[in-house]
């Protein structure tokens, strides 16, 4: 491991108020690979959790040589990950510019939380009073993890728990193309909460929404728990693009009656 590498290994306190630059990554490799597939998905880890931190702001440039050095690995493998990423819609990349946080607009957010509340209300009518015990459990049990992700502050695992709650619900109605098509819509919104939900840092709330929507699938109003969910994914919504609004320094109110 290279001295270069080891000075980025600092852990950082969970904040994001500073722009952090391509320059000055804050990746933590982990143990060296000896085969290259093991060392592919190290720095797939590293760079996902990075993404996901909300360190990295929108529009931050990637470099090859910078990644390189921060994980300890060549540039090749550097290459073959960000192209991952880039198919998986986690970064930009732009021909001959290379790769970036991806600085997605109001409307592309927008319009993936829409197909998010249509996805999910045809989800909560399948599941409604259909959940075993063992499922509700399961669930239960979920909700709990994300709390103690919260209250320990790790905030890439609170959101990536966050999203597999949704998409433990879709495990659930038993569709791999329906799971498939979530893990799409869960994955650009787990980008959108890392890069703009600043909530996540102060008062926990989604976990106790997840719990409200467990509370509604077993109740006996299904009115009662498509609208836990939507409201759910309304809050979830609002966070994400009052964080984007301050970010970009516009007026919420002026851009959602706009749209
Ligand atoms: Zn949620």
């Amino acid at each position: 491991m290279s001295t270069t590498a080891a000075s980025h290994r600092h852990a950082a306190p969970a904040t994001r108020k500073h722009p952090v630059h391509g320059d000055d990554l804050d990746l933590a490799p982990g143990t060296p690979g000896g085969a290259d597939a093991s060392v592919d998905m190290r720095v797939y880890v590293a760079m996902s959790k990075a993404l996901l931190s909300g360190k990295l702001r929108p529009g931050t440039p990637l470099r090859e040589r910078t990644l390189a050095q921060a994980l300890d690995c060549t540039r090749g493998a550097i290459r073959k990950v960000l192209a991952r990423l880039g198919a998986e819609k986690k970064l930009v990349l732009e021909h001959n510019r290379g790769a970036f946080v991806p600085n997605p607009s109001i409307e592309d957010m927008r319009s993936v939380y829409r197909a998010r509340r249509i996805v999910e209300a045809g989800l909560i009518t399948t599941l409604f009073d259909q959940a075993s015990p063992g499922q509700t459990a399961a669930l239960r049990a979920h909700v709990e993890q994300e709390e103690r992700a919260h209250e320990e502050g790790r905030r890439e695992d609170a959101i990536r728990l966050s999203g597999e709650f949704h998409l433990l619900l879709a495990r659930m109605a038993g569709s791999a193309e329906l799971l498939e098509y979530l893990q799409r819509l869960v994955s650009n919104t787990e980008l959108y909460m890392a890069l703009f939900d600043t909530a996540v840092e102060h008062d926990s709330c989604a976990p106790h929404e997840h719990g409200q929507i467990i509370d509604a699938l077993a109740g006996n109003s299904l009115p009662k728990a498509l609208a836990a969910a939507m409201k759910h994914l309304d809050e979830v919504e609002q966070r994400v693009l009052a964080g984007a609004a301050a970010e970009r320094k516009v007026d919420l109110a002026s851009l959602l009656a706009r749209a």
